[in-house]
């Protein structure tokens, strides 16, 4: 009997399945079919990238829909535009024998009246993400009042994405008896608080895969000033010549500015978000499936789609907020009985984060240095020394060039020779780190020795009040996106981020204060004034500080209007 038979799908999808070469279910698929097919309860599925969630879903789901009632009977979410094409796409291949299925996407970015006619078409499965159903909900034109399943993917991405408000309503106006089945990678609280208000007793399912590789993984940390993140990712790439990894970036912004840096300073190197197209981006995965990207550089949610096994390593650039996530991202390494090694570059005051990573994980972090100028080299040079002696020489190609070049180079001794071809490239690493300086922080101990140095790096961010709180509906990548949005600068580190209710605090690198002030000063949020300045440190020469700065621009500002 076919293995997914005997899960209980029917002869159309099994065929299907079989088409695309599924020849027995993954872990997660073989809990969660039978589960859904033969019970009412609702569903929490832990999984990583990868493990086959859109089929444990889906085809169950198509398995007991009914294809002669035209409404819609399934709501998918999704966080982005790309899964939620991937999501349809890989739907319509498992009911491809079921020709009076119908299914359709809406996603925002997109021409909304074609959306608004395939709902017409009365599809039985919808996929979406949380903004645009929501906005079709509103416009009467998706109903969503007789589902039976909603299924929440990646549940934990729409929540980092912003989509709390989205969701709470959608949940809100579809019918309690329906069954929900919610998959995410991780579980922070945020996730944990919608299960709880919205499902009933739920089923739980973690995936056998979900912490496969975490063994094989080392995980190493470099400690520089927030400015020298990009010259030490830059380092480990050249101390680790044949690299195969992912860098992960906080923003969209963030991975595009370290992409086009590392192209421009000749690296194999692409960018992965959310602001491709369907065709640029499956242009760039490519590119990294087949290796000819050596780094893909990308956000958490882009890099979600992507399946690929022998990376060397992952780069944490900035370490995810959700600490959650960190394990996510280096559990992508050291699959398939291979090692791998998780390094994040930190700067001075992330060094607490890296001991809850311990905690979280239970492993040890090991610090490391940046290299030198003098060991890059060294390392290069040997590689190149490496790569020279393996290559294979095609004599029948090169063979009528041969002696054309020996009579040229005949005046250089075989020393001569061996030094020059080796120059050739290794020059540029030379000349490049020629007078490269240590990027390294101090330790701990020698810093306390040295208060100069410790005031220095603890003043390195400066800390932000602006006017928007939770009651603004402010959130973190909300905040992420303003500073990008009205500072226009590509290159600013970004450090904690404070919600209040009626305002809230943010970092910046403290050599780019006046472009926030700047940039800040005619903002808006949805149409309310934004006030930006910078907050004291709460002490008592602080607020006296502050105090006697307000006190300055009243005056000023007097002064002006008159
Ligand atoms: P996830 O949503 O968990 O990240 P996907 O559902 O996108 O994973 O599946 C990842 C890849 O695995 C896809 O290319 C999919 O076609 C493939 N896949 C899914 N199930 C199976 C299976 N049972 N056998 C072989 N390949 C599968
Ligand atoms: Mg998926």
């Amino acid at each position: 009997m076919n293995p997914f038979e005997a899960l209980g799908l029917g002869p159309e999808l099994i065929r299907a399945v079989t088409d695309l070469g599924f020849e027995k279910p993954t872990p997660i698929q073989e809990e969660t079919i039978p589960a859904v097919l033969a019970t009412n309860d609702d569903l929490i599925a832990l999984a990583q990238t990868g493990t086959g969630k859109t089929a444990a879903f889906g085809l169950p789901i198509q398995e007991q829909l009914d294809i002669l009632l035209s409404e819609v009977q399934a709501l998918i979410l999704s966080p982005t535009r790309e899964l939620c094409i991937q999501i349809h796409k890989d739907l319509e291949s498992y009911s491809k024998y079921l020709p009076d299925l119908k299914q359709t996407a809406i996603y925002g970015g997109s021409d909304i009246v074609k959306q608004i006619k395939a709902l017409k078409n009365k599809p039985q499965i919808v996929v979406g993400t949380p903004g645009r159903v929501l906005d079709l909900i509103g416009r009467k034109v998706l109903k969503v009042g007789n589902i039976k399943w909603l299924v929440l993917d990646e549940a934990d991405e729409m929540l980092n994405m912003g989509f709390k408000d989205e969701l709470d309503s959608i949940l809100e106006t579809t019918p309690k008896e329906k069954r929900t089945l919610l998959f995410s990678a991780t579980m922070p609280d945020a996730v944990l608080k919608i299960a709880k208000k919205y499902m009933h007793e739920p089923r739980e399912i973690t995936s056998g895969q979900r912490n496969v590789g975490a063994e094989n993984v080392r995980h190493q940390f470099y400690m520089v000033h927030a400015r020298d993140r990009y010259e030490a990712l830059k380092r480990i790439a050249d101390i680790n010549p044949s690299i195969y990894g992912i860098v992960f970036c906080r923003t969209r912004q963030e991975t595009k500015d370290v992409a086009d840096k590392l192209k421009n300073d000749g690296y194999n190197a692409d960018a992965l978000h959310g602001d491709l197209s369907q065709a640029q981006r499956e242009y760039v995965m490519k590119g990294f499936r087949s290796k000819h990207l050596q780094m893909l550089v990308a956000t958490d949610v882009a890099a979600r789609g992507l399946d690929v096994n022998d990376l060397t390593h992952i780069i944490n650039y900035n370490l995810p907020d959700e600490l959650e996530i960190y394990i996510h991202r280096s559990g992508r390494t050291g699959r398939a009985g291979k090692s791998g090694i998780s390094i994040s570059i930190i700067h001075t005051r992330e060094s607490n984060k890296i001991r809850n990573l311990e905690k979280i994980t239970g492993k040890k972090f090991e610090k490391k240095l940046v290299p030198t100028g003098r060991e890059i080299c060294e390392k290069q040079l040997f590689n190149l020394v490496d790569r020279m002696e393996k290559t294979e020489v095609d004599e029948a190609q090169i063979g009528e060039y041969m002696d054309v070049i020996y009579k040229k180079l005949e005046w250089l001794s075989r020393e001569d020779l061996i030094k020059r071809f080796v120059s050739v490239e290794f020059n540029r690493f030379l000349d490049y780190y020629k007078n490269a300086s240590d990027l390294n922080v101090r330790e701990e101990k020698e810093r306390r020795k040295r208060p100069d140095v410790e005031i220095k790096q603890a003043r390195s961010f400066s800390r932000f009040f602006i006017n928007l709180g939770s009651k603004n509906k402010i959130t973190p990548p909300k905040v992420i996106g303003l500073i990008n949005d009205y500072t226009k600068r590509r290159d600013l580190a970004i450090g904690k981020i404070d919600i209040m209710k009626n305002f809230s605090f943010f970092e910046v690198d403290q050599q780019f204060e006046k472009d926030v002030l700047r940039g800040f000063k005619k903002a808006t949020f949805e149409g309310i004034p934004v006030s930006v300045e910078i907050s004291k440190p709460d002490t008592k020469q602080g607020r006296a500080e502050g105090k006697r700065e307000r006190l300055k621009e009243k005056k000023k500002g007097k002064k002006k209007r008159r």
